[in-house]
């Protein structure tokens, strides 16, 4: 007797495909197949292209979005894609974190260019400030968007990021000096 897997109707007289659909059942799902990897590769041509940041980022959890949608036939053993939806979303998750990873150092390098050019030690320190306030932002983006196992790789990679920066140190130290003198003596005006 055929039962397919995916509408769970069964009868003597029900054949089912090699992924036990119906015909019925395989049409939908062929459709939708269609819609979504028509979504996915426009997408993957779409990042092939562009040079900004935002726009690959969002198509990338544009193809995340699809992927998961597709383990629900996965998790039913039908197939859809290779590599699997699941493989395939692994890789890209690993990808996307890259991503945000190497846009973290580039953008601290920028501000870091800056804080070096920068005239006084106010606006050395500024640009330094700000490229912690950009660690710390984006190091949560990263955690946000990847597993438990994940974090602490990125974790201990971003600390180095940050200690690795004698930079940023050196002008940390600058700011607690600053702020000690401050406090000893507190200007009224
Ligand atoms: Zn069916």
């Amino acid at each position: 007797m055929g039962q397919c897997v995916w509408c769970g109707s069964k009868s003597i007289f029900l054949s089912v495909d090699k992924n036990s659909l119906c015909s019925k059942c395989r049409s939908l799902i062929n459709f939708d197949l269609q819609q979504r990897l028509r979504i996915i590769e426009e997408s993957q041509e779409i990042i092939k292209k562009t040079s900004n940041f935002k726009t690959l980022l969002h198509r990338i959890d544009t193809i995340l979005e699809h992927l998961q949608a597709l383990r629900t036939y996965e998790e039913k053993n039908i197939s859809t894609i290779t590599p699997s939806p699941s493989e395939f979303e692994k890789i890209l998750l690993h990808k996307k974190d890259e991503l945000i990873n190497d846009n973290i150092v580039q953008e601290v390098g920028k501000i870091m260019n800056k804080a070096r050019l920068g005239l006084t030690a106010k606006s050395k320190i500024n640009e330094a400030n700000k490229a912690i306030l950009l660690i710390t932002e984006k190091r949560n983006e990263l955690k946000s968007q990847e597993k438990i196992s994940n974090f602490r790789t990125h974790d201990i990679r971003l600390k180095k990021l940050l200690f690795n920066q004698a930079f940023i140190v050196s002008f940390l130290l600058q700011k607690a000096k600053f702020l000690c003198h401050w406090e000893q003596e507190p200007s009224f005006d």
